[in-house]
């Protein structure tokens, strides 16, 4: 029997492959603009740290931890998001804010998979470490605007909210109580829960009848203290400014404990390709953070978007051909002229691959469109008397002669005028 691969997971096959690494080049592009240095943290930490983070009331860290003790004795966890790690690494080698860190790697929560839901997900993120000021939110949710635009995703609205600081919320805390108290029994067992460990935590529901209650629920947004208020006044003032699509969404809690103040989600506009599972990516400010972790009081804010949600929204990519080349030698004295222009090719950085001796000319041609080669060479007796190559480009079915001596020049040209192709 074929062994399979875990429920949850899957295997990222070309083009898939060549479209996800684009993402993440594009990615790589747009942040670099901003000034983001790359952070690689690892994929497992201490089980404590994401308790004492992600938060213990979350879904996250109750239901889809992936938690483990090694050889050891070690509680280990593999990481369910990024932030956690990156703010260890921040306290635990002493780095210097202000800091603008971005991160991709694979993300692992024990769920229920579905279209755009799965146990082992990839996420392009970023953290800005020691930055107050409402500007620095705008700044980043334009950063993420501006690479979903890059990748062709156009129809994206941001959906902004604020979630206050700790005296908000105790002020939000009795009023939530009192109205979660006056629908108990209508509320989910999940809510109920929820309602004696962490009130806040039920705007995650996803239980339709809880969602339609809490829409005349009192809302965070509406109790904010005047520095929060004010905070989150400065961002919404400066999206408009900066004619940023964003909507204001008082429901928008995002399922994490460690939010303060400003909390967003890109969320496509028109696509419905992503069912339910629409939230391309989402992030928020976490001042408090650093500090719980035992740091000194500095301020942070993140976002972190989908890599698999992001593909199903572009839906099957064609991937052009790529700038590879085929050799084809007909005979033996060709082959010997093949194996010296291989080499040539490779070391002017033009990939090229030759078909091996046992492969005649038309199982050669059928490698070649496997692999998606854009070019193909045939060099044979004729050829070599011509002292030319025949180079035929198997998008365009088209062919033509090219002199020995030009043959570096010739894909030095076609190619620098291909790789400004979108994908
Ligand atoms: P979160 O860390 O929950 O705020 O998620 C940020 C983004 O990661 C979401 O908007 C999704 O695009 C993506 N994401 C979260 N969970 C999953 C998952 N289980 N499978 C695929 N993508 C996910």
């Amino acid at each position: 029997m074929i062994i399979s691969n875990p429920k949850g997971t899957q295997d990222f096959l070309p083009p898939y492959s060549e479209q996800k690494h684009y993402l993440e080049t594009q990615f790589r592009k747009v942040v670099a603009l901003y000034g983001f240095s790359e952070i690689v943290t690892p994929c497992f930490e201490h089980t404590e740290l994401f308790l004492r983070s992600t938060g213990l009331t979350t879904d996250i860290v109750t239901k889809q931890i992936y938690s483990f003790t090694d050889k050891g004795g070690r509680d280990l966890t593999l990481r369910p998001e990024g932030t956690p790690g990156v703010v260890r690494a921040f306290l635990q080698n002493n780095l210097k804010p202000p800091l603008r860190l971005f991160y991709i790697g694979p993300m692992f929560r024990y769920e229920k998979p579905q279209k755009g839901r799965y146990r082992e997900f990839y996420q392009l993120g970023i953290e800005v470490i020691g930055e107050a000021h409402p500007q620095t939110d705008v700044e980043v949710i334009e950063m993420g605007l501006n690479f979903f635009s890059a990748v062709n995703v156009k129809d994206l609205v941001v959906k902004v909210n604020s979630v206050g600081c700790a005296l908000c919320r105790n002020r939000f805390r009795s009023d939530l109580i009192f109205y979660l108290n006056t629908v108990r029994d209508k509320i989910c067992e999940d809510c109920k829960a929820r309602l004696e460990r962490n009130p806040l935590r039920v705007f995650d529901c996803k239980e339709t009848t809880c969602q339609e209650l809490y829409q005349s629920a009192p809302k965070i947004a509406d109790y904010l203290c005047y520095d929060c208020q004010n905070h989150f006044q400065i961002v919404l003032q400066e999206l408009t400014e900066r004619n940023l699509p964003f909507e204001l969404d008082k429901m928008m809690v995002r399922g994490l404990d460690y939010y303060t103040r400003t909390t967003f989600e890109y969320v496509p506009s028109l696509s419905t390709a992503l069912g339910a599972q629409d939230s391309l990516g989402g992030g928020g400010r976490y001042d408090n953070l650093i500090e719980d972790f035992g740091g000194p009081k500095i301020p942070a804010i993140g976002f972190a978007l989908g890599l698999e949600r992001i593909l199903i929204y572009l839906g099957n990519p064609t991937l052009p051909r790529k700038n590879l080349v085929y050799l084809i030698p007909l005979d033996g004295e060709s082959e010997k002229q093949a194996k010296q222009l291989l080499r040539q090719l490779r070391t002017s950085e033009i990939p090229a691959i030759l078909n091996l001796p046992d492969k005649n000319l038309r199982s050669g041609l059928g490698i070649a469109d496997n692999l998606s080669c854009e070019y193909v060479i045939i060099i044979g007796s004729e050829e070599m008397k011509k002292q030319v190559y025949t180079v035929k480009q198997l998008s365009t079915k088209s062919q033509q002669e090219v002199p020995q001596d030009k043959i570096i020049e010739f894909f030095n040209q076609t190619f620098t005028k291909q790789s400004t192709k979108e994908f």
